[in-house]
């Protein structure tokens, strides 16, 4: 069975769109830690990051590097952080999280509520970073 990510990158299911190219989608998490908090994907339904080839977790984070210069321009922070759980959904996705100070990366930290207008908003302002 698909998994929910796979639904979102063949528009089953809705999502507030960063970037794409043809092995790799970016999305804005919908349960935030921050403004701007993206997960980086690749198409390939594939459960563990270390599963994936050598080539393809290179060009994932190639790709996810892209995707986090447009971030940090759009919502100035000290960095843009990375994490990678992949407890939860089972496809292999990368965090990338603007921070201030290493508590912005903890997960148990309450999660912003956002409108749909403030998601339009913060997509488009990473996506006219690039
Ligand atoms: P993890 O698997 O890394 O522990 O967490 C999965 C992440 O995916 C969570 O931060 C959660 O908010 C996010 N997530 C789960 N389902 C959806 C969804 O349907 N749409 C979006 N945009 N994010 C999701």
């Amino acid at each position: 069975m698909a998994t929910i990510f796979s639904k979102i990158i063949a528009s089953e299911i809705p999502c507030y769109k960063v970037a794409e190219n043809d092995k790799f989608f970016a999305f804005l998490d919908i349960n935030p830690l921050a403004k701007g908090h993206t997960l980086v994907i690749p198409k390939q339904e594939v459960d563990y990051i270390f599963d994936l080839s050598d080539e393809d977790l290179a060009a994932m984070h190639v790709f996810a590097k892209k995707v986090a210069l447009a971030i940090g321009k759009a919502f100035p922070c000290r960095k843009v952080g990375e994490a990678v759980l992949g407890l939860e959904v089972p496809h292999a996705h990368i965090h990338l999280i603007p921070m201030q100070n290493e508590k912005d990366m903890l997960f148990s930290n309450p999660k912003l509520k956002l409108t749909d207008e403030e998601f339009k908003a913060i997509a488009k302002a990473i996506t006219m970073a690039f």
